[in-house]
């Protein structure tokens, strides 16, 4: 036979290629077919939108937004909206590779989507937020719908925007949708428990890993970096329900550190009244965003942005394990120092995969018009979690891996199984 390239997509940037890197360290230990292999690698759809928002001068402004699908072998792509000057098409495409794996590690029904728009959304008048959000939605809906694709929040993105989406959706159909998007406000087919979903998980799975560790999580620190909607719910959650104390967090204001323990809900309210930041919060010392990620606690949360954590940082992390609540937080390098150093790292499509589950039981509610009420969404999470990282670690004995490829491992066979028996249209 002639020989053939059978994989020569073009590649998408550098935050994508460490995301293939990841699932192929996972794919190799377990002899993953080329088939499943090439067609894993790569998203199946990507959209680029260039589209003008008319700001309250009367001038047009033009901004530039995505929507990509990694993929939908199990189900309707999934994944948030993220606002931020820094997104680009790289980053979209990784974090919808991410949503894949997040979806299958915890089996829910979805495949992996995720969009965004580069803007300041800081720098938008509330009617400006609106206009941008509603002609974004508009621009990407051909590919969006309950049994298509479901945004939800992500960065900068949250139920108020969530509800503008699935109002402009339902107007441009002709039909109120509530299953179209999922993170909306309580009061219009959101689901109890959404906001907190992912903080929440991030310390079910910090319990978790403490107590396979033989810690117990009452007598840890913890430090956390970025205190927006993951952060500071798990740092509610982590230090009032579980226990530990929570010595440093920061956002990007700066860093607040009190050896004593923060106390959280006071922190909150200090953001809430001011700005949203916590920059000059009393409660505490200002700490520098190097010095909280090598404190030396139990228990670091990145949970802002991604390559938080860089191979410099790394050196000098002291923590015992890092649950990552961001998505992509820790680079290729860095994770390689961390993990020489015995470092128990959590990873993203795990540890934060607790806002996607509960955006599941939002879905469900919707699209059932029959409500739960918040100790059922609580207990369901916590069971899901618990099982999932437990497979999880169960993988990573198995395999003699770290926690990232167990769970990629644990993922991966998910989805080949759902491609081994679909196949590959048309055979
Ligand atoms: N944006 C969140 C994530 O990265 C949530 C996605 C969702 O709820 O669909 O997991």
């Amino acid at each position: 036979m002639e020989e053939r390239h059978l994989n020569h997509l073009e590649p998408l940037g550098p935050l994508y290629e460490m995301a293939q890197n990841q699932f192929l360290k996972a794919a190799e230990l377990i002899d993953l077919e080329e088939n499943i292999k090439n067609f894993l690698l790569w998203p199946q759809k990507i959209l680029t939108v260039h589209f003008p928002v008319m700001l309250d001068d009367g001038r047009v402004q033009m901004f530039v937004g995505y929507r990509v699908q990694h993929n939908t072998a199990r189900g309707p792509a999934k994944g948030g909206i993220r606002y931020h000057p820094n997104v680009n098409l790289d980053e979209v495409a990784s974090l919808a590779f991410w949503m894949t794996w997040k979806c299958a590690v915890m089996n829910l029904p979805y495949g992996g989507g995720k969009g965004g728009v580069k803007v300041d959304p800081y720098k938008l008048s509330e009617r400006e937020l609106e206009r941008l959000s509603r002609r974004f939605f508009s621009e990407i809906q051909f590919m969006i719908g309950p049994n298509k694709d479901i945004p939800a929040p992500d960065v900068n993105t949250n139920s108020k925007i969530m509800a503008w989406y699935m109002d402009t959706y339902s107007m441009n159909v002709g039909v109120t949708t509530l299953g179209v998007v999922t993170g909306k406000p309580v009061d219009l087919g959101g689901s109890a428990g959404r906001a907190e979903a992912t903080g929440r998980g991030v310390a079910i799975v910090a319990n978790e890993a403490a107590d396979v560790l033989g810690m117990d999580i009452r007598n840890t620190t913890v430090a956390i970096q970025g205190f927006g909607n993951v952060g500071s719910y798990a740092a509610k959650i982590i230090s009032e329900e579980y226990g530990a104390k929570i010595v440093a967090v920061s956002d990007i204001s700066g860093g607040i550190y009190n050896a004593d323990g923060l106390d959280i809900d006071d922190l909150i309210k200090y953001r809430d009244e001011n700005d949203g930041v916590i920059k000059g919060y009393p409660g505490g010392e200002p700490i520098s965003n190097r010095d909280l990620l090598t404190l030396d606690v139990d228990i670091l949360v990145p949970a802002a942005l991604e390559n938080a954590i860089t191979e410099d940082i790394a050196r000098d992390v002291r923590a015992k394990i890092i649950v990552e609540g961001a998505n992509g937080p820790t680079t290729a390098e860095a994770e390689k120092i961390l993990l020489e150093k015995g470092i128990f790292i959590i990873p993203d499509i795990l540890a934060n995969a607790g806002g996607v589950t509960v955006s599941y039981f939002e879905w469900v509610q919707d699209l059932q018009s029959f409500f739960w009420d918040i100790d059922d969404i609580r207990k369901k999470l916590k069971k899901m979690m618990v099982r999932e990282f437990g497979e999880v670690y169960k993988t990573m004995k198995k395999f003699k891996t770290d926690m990232r490829t167990a769970a990629y491992i644990v993922a991966i066979d998910r989805v080949a199984s759902a491609v081994r028996k679909r196949g590959y249209y048309p055979m």
